[in-house]
């Protein structure tokens, strides 16, 4: 059975993952980070969703050995030219801080018409061999932003989106729900092909 590392420390992450390859037939075993601790994690300096995603995978099977999935993604407003974009955790200055990036982006929204307050989540999944082959996929959850935060699920700017066709944001989805449309389960997705067709 061939070995998989995802770079992330995130449990969710790696359930969905799994489920999405068992789901595909494919038997490969999943691993996260968190099982080679002695890895530092990379500096995300790219400036794109798929640069950030190939730098990591790429970091991690050079250190691993391994075939290495990883992903990046965040929210991109249109009306604000796609920000914040790769900066989306750290928005509001703070890195991690859904809060404080969720009230500065409302506060910076608040003139915007409901016909202008469109926005979609952006996920860019890589995966990359110790060799230097590399594949990057991307998804995207599409929607509107609400003027008031809405639903106690999720993370980050799921309280304000609303994914076209929903009448909840993303914080009123159960996890089933929102990763059957998400835009990581969408680049999670498409990671299958590639798999198997890198990795058999
Ligand atoms: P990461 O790529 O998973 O680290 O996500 C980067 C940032 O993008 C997060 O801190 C959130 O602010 C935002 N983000 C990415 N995906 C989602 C999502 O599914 N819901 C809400 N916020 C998200």
């Amino acid at each position: 059975m061939t070995r998989l590392i995802l770079a992330t420390r995130n449990a969710g992450k790696i359930t969905e993952l799994r489920a999405i390859l068992a789901d595909a037939g494919l038997t490969h075993d999943l691993v996260g980070a968190d099982a080679y601790p002695e890895i530092p994690d990379v500096k995300e300096t790219g400036v794109t969703f798929a640069e950030n995603a190939l730098l990591k995978a790429h970091a991690l099977a050079r250190a691993t050995g391994l075939p290495a999935v990883a992903d990046d993604s965040g929210l991109c407003v249109d009306v604000l030219g796609g920000a914040p974009g790769i900066f989306s955790a750290r928005w509001s200055g703070r890195h991690g801080d859904d809060a404080a990036n969720l009230a500065l982006l409302l506060a910076q929204l608040s003139d915007i018409a409901p016909e202008h307050r469109s926005a979609h989540f952006a996920c860019a999944a890589a995966l990359a061999l110790p060799d230097g082959t590399e594949r990057v996929v991307e998804g995207r959850l599409r929607g509107t932003l609400r003027t008031t935060p809405s639903g106690s699920g999720g993370f980050g700017y799921d309280p304000i989106l609303q994914p076209e066709g929903e009448t909840r944001t993303c914080a009123e989805l159960t996890a089933e729900e929102k990763n059957a449309i998400s835009h990581r389960g969408e680049a999670f997705r498409g990671l299958v092909p590639v798999v198997r067709e890198l990795l058999g």
